[in-house]
């Protein structure tokens, strides 16, 4: 079964692929939270970290401090995303022990 859209009106990749976690060619779907991160490691080509800066409460000084979250994302090769790529990543079933999202876009600016 092929699916055209994976929903949320995300536009699909230029280039194919046969990959099985690949939300766009493949029957894999994407559910949950969606964030936009910074590639911080390339190095496994197929599990990049993507990590955002978002804002965390102190009660006791009751201001925000900065914080980072990290987490790696499944690159599937029709996206190919690099280091320092600006990414959009949604979550979708654990891909593996750690890997619970996928990259969907490659944002340019
Ligand atoms: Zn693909």
């Amino acid at each position: 079964m092929k699916k055209e859209e994976i929903g949320f009106g995300y536009k699909k990749p230029e280039k194919q692929c046969t990959d099985k976690h690949c939300p766009f060619h493949s029957n894999f779907g994407i559910r949950g939270r969606i964030f936009i991160g910074t590639v911080s490691n390339d190095k496994l080509r197929l599990s990049p970290t993507v990590e955002w800066e978002r804002s965390i409460f102190v009660p006791k000084y009751e201001r925000f401090k900065k914080g980072r979250t990290r987490v790696k994302a499944h690159n599937p090769p029709c996206i190919d995303a690099r280091l320092g790529d600006r990414v959009r990543i949604a979550e979708c079933r654990p891909i593996s022990k750690t890997k619970n999202f996928v990259i969907i876009e490659k944002l340019s600016d």
